[in-house]
C-alpha cells in the first residue's frame, strides 16, 4: 500500500461521496463554523439537543472542501448522534489525541470505529487539520448550546 492509499482509505473516499448529515437543521440549538486555510476547507456544524438529557439529537453540517473534511463531517454526524455532551468531547478528544500520533501506534477501534480510518491521515500533518475540522466545530457547537441552558 502506498502512502496515498493509506491516506485516502475506503471508508473516506466512501463517507466524502455520501456525505451523511450535509444538510439544513431545522431547530439547532447552536451552529458553528470552522474554517481550514491551509486546505481551504470550510464548514458549518449545527446542533440540537434533547433539552432533559443534553444528548445530541441532532446534528447537521454544511460546507465544501476536501474529501478527508468531508469525509470526517460525515463520520461525526453517524458518530454523534445519540451521544450525550460530554460523551461526545471525550470521543472528540480521543480522536484529536489520534490525528496528533503522526501515524504512531495502533488507534483503539472499539472507541474510534469508523475514525480509525482516518489514523493514515495522522502522518501527514498539513491533513491533520482537515480530519479535525468538523469535530471542532462541533466541539464548539455543543459547549455554546450546552451553555445556553
Ligand atoms: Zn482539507
Amino acid at each position: 500500500m502506498n502512502s496515498l492509499d493509506s491516506l485516502y482509505q475506503q471508508v473516506i473516499l466512501d463517507h466524502a461521496k455520501a456525505r451523511h448529515g450535509d444538510g439544513d437543521l431545522p431547530g439547532a440549538d447552536a451552529s458553528h463554523f470552522e474554517r481550514n486555510p491551509t486546505c481551504g476547507d470550510e464548514i458549518t456544524v449545527s446542533v440540537r439537543l434533547d433539552p432533559g438529557t443534553d444528548r445530541v439529537v441532532g446534528l447537521a453540517w454544511q460546507g465544501d472542501g476536501c474529501s478527508i473534511s468531508m469525509a470526517s463531517a460525515s463520520v461525526l454526524t453517524d458518530m454523534a448522534v445519540g451521544r450525550t455532551v460530554p460523551e461526545l468531547l471525550t470521543l472528540t478528544e480521543a480522536f484529536r489525541t489520534m490525528m496528533r500520533s503522526r501515524g504512531v501506534g495502533e488507534p483503539d477501534e472499539d472507541v474510534l470505529e469508523d475514525l480509525v480510518a482516518f489514523h493514515g491521515v495522522s502522518k501527514f500533518v498539513m491533513r491533520v487539520k482537515c480530519g479535525m475540522l468538523a469535530w471542532v466545530a462541533a466541539e464548539a457547537a455543543v459547549r455554546e448550546a450546552s451553555a445556553a441552558r
